[in-house]
């Protein structure tokens, strides 16, 4: 099995099926592995650095820059260049990234916004035919639904600002595997199974995903992707440049055009691209401050409502395995949806009103709204900032792929990032050995609301389309403590809030915490994942008035908690993660 290759060399690692999962007993009847069928993992434990990725190689390939001295920068650009070969189907060289980053140097955070933008000639109606929205499916499987990719100018600024070893060295790793070929992992297979109708419609999509009988290639197959390489190779080269300018670009667009449903993308999209740098949106919770991207990503602002809401409940008091708990995490989680929906876009286009939603003055009383013992049903946008009138609720859909990195580097300095090119291999447009993004379709597919309010979220030229990605840093006494995330789609915000209400209430170690049973409220109904016990506290929560949902919930969650000097890294067992360091 290909995991072999991972043992013995000479890392701390936690491999799949590792044996001696330590959970205290208090907290055993929550392990999801015992439903579920997933292997549950030992937390991995280091001195110096360590990477967590989704995926062994990727993870293989942050640790080498790591041991040569590189930073979590250098670490998580190796790691993420690996995911667009092995984990294809969740981000890449076509896709986006939100990261935050703490600097040991000057104790600053700072945040890169490498997230996709609407090409200059997109318009409110993009998703609409005769009045109506397209069908989710059909929006996503076209060209309409790429975005101009950021990922690569976000990597590249990143560097720029906390690169220690050289741009072209970071390549390697993925250059040598797209080379030599890597073996198709199960996740793999069972992502390009479900969507084969969908690749087999792209043509050179199904010739690298698909075998020649138009089957997935099987667990262990080795896949080359020699495009990729030399894309890589020209980008290692000539830096992100060479993929915003000239042929690679021309490619990209030509590919989005041929579409049978085109997009609109252009090579001046891709010239104009800029990654930015923002300030962190921050908060307390019970004394630690965490940080993440402001809008427009929703993420880690629906986060820090959702924990400066819990702060006025005993949640430590009441521990992973009671109802009540459960009942006011999704009531916290349905009031923090109901303020992203109306509040939450591209703060370049619509005015976001952060400060005011985080108010502790405010979420009291939002919190003042959760009653014990009867759930809310749904809950209506607050007004923070007298905007309520002037918007309306939009209606964009999210559906899980993308993958989150953590890493922390000898020197201190922590990253957290989070990589996405939105659905499961994105709009499947396939060139030069990559996917492009179905990002757009994070927009509000209707630009008004049926009272005819404009959307916050709606489609604008250039604008980027809100996300729910939550790549947090918390510091502990002012110094990095956690860095966490996950993919999830708009799930995102409850399995980030779930961990860290498990380290920092529960008192979990980190795997411990990304294990626990996925919860929650979006503002619909209340859900817990299938499978686990949180199953059998449906008839309690049905008692309370929630109306509830058992489903699955397959987050990707990896984290590193940085203890007295010692790291503990987790990765999520629902996926195929990995965590190494020294
Ligand atoms: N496109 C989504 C977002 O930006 C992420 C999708 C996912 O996590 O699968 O929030």
């Amino acid at each position: 099995m290909r995991i072999r290759f991972w043992i013995g060399i000479g890392a701390a690692c936690a491999v799949w099926g590792a044996p001696g999962w330590a959970q205290p007993a208090a907290h055993e009847s929550l392990n999801p592995e015992a439903a579920s069928g997933y292997v549950a993992r030992q937390a991995v434990t280091a001195q110096r650095y360590m990477v967590a990725t989704a995926n062994p190689l990727a993870t293989e390939a942050g640790y080498r820059m790591l041991r040569a001295g590189g930073s979590a920068v250098d670490a998580a650009i190796a790691a993420q260049l690996v995911l667009g070969l092995t984990e294809p189907q969740s981000s890449g060289l076509g896709g986006g990234a939100f990261m935050v980053h703490y600097a040991a140097r000057d104790g600053r955070m700072r945040v890169y916004d490498a997230r996709e933008s609407a090409p200059a000639a997109a318009r409110a109606d993009r998703f609409m035919r005769d009045g109506k929205p397209l069908p989710f499916k059909q929006a996503v499987n076209s060209g309409m639904s790429v975005g101009t990719p950021g990922l690569l100018r976000g990597l590249e600024l990143a560097h720029a600002q906390q690169g220690k070893l050289a741009w072209r060295t970071l390549f390697q790793p993925a250059i040598e595997l797209a080379i030599q070929g890597f073996e198709v992992s199960p996740r793999l297979h069972a992502m390009l199974a479900e969507s084969r109708d969908e690749l087999l419609a792209q043509p050179a999509a199904a010739r690298y995903f698909l075998g020649p009988d138009g089957r997935p290639w099987p667990v262990g197959h080795v896949l080359k992707n020699p495009d990729y390489a030399a894309v890589l190779r020209r980008v290692a080269d000539k830096g992100a440049s060479a993929f915003y300018h000239g042929d690679i670009a021309q490619d990209i667009v030509a590919a989005v055009r041929a579409h049978a449903t085109p997009g609109d993308l252009s090579v001046a999209d891709l010239a104009a691209y800029r990654a930015r740098t923002r300030e962190p949106v921050c908060g307390l919770y019970r004394g630690y401050r965490l940080c993440g991207p402001p809008p427009p990503s929703s993420g880690p602002l629906a986060v820090l409502q959702m924990l400066g809401i819990l702060e006025h409940f005993p949640m430590a008091k009441l521990g992973p395995r009671s109802v009540q708990a459960v009942h006011y995490f999704a009531e916290a989680g349905r009031l923090a949806f109901a303020d992203r929906g109306f509040y939450v876009a591209d703060p370049e286009f619509v005015r976001v009103p952060v400060e005011a939603m985080l108010d502790p003055a405010y979420l009291a009383r939002r919190a003042a709204l959760i009653h014990p013992d009867r759930a809310l049903g749904t809950a209506l946008p607050g007004d923070p900032a007298g905007l309520l009138a002037l918007r309306g609720h939009g209606n964009a859909l999210e559906v899980p792929s993308t993958s989150h990195i953590a890493a922390v580097d000898g020197q201190g300095n922590v990253l957290s990032m989070t990589s996405s090119i939105e659905s499961a291999f994105g709009s499947k447009i396939f060139v030069r050995g990559f996917l492009l993004n179905n990002e757009l379709t994070d927009f509000s597919l209707s630009a008004q609301d049926p009272e005819g309010r404009p959307v916050a979220n709606r489609v604008q030229a250039n604008k980027r389309p809100r996300s729910s990605m939550a790549p947090m840093i918390v510091l502990r006494d002012g110094k990095p403590y956690i860095a966490v995330g996950s993919p999830g789609g708009s799930a995102i915000i409850n399995y980030v809030a779930k961990t860290l209400v498990g380290v920092l209430d529960w008192k979990l170690d980190i795997q411990q915490a990304i294990a626990l049973p996925n919860m929650g409220s979006r503002n619909q109904a209340t859900e817990v994942e299938r499978g686990t016990a949180l199953q059998d506290m449906l008839p309690a929560l049905q008692g309370m008035g929630h109306e509830t949902r058992a489903v699955d919930f397959p987050s990707g969650i990896q984290g590193i908690v940085i203890d007295q000097g010692r790291l503990v890294g987790g990765a999520d067992p629902r996926r195929e993660g990995l965590v190494m360091g020294d």
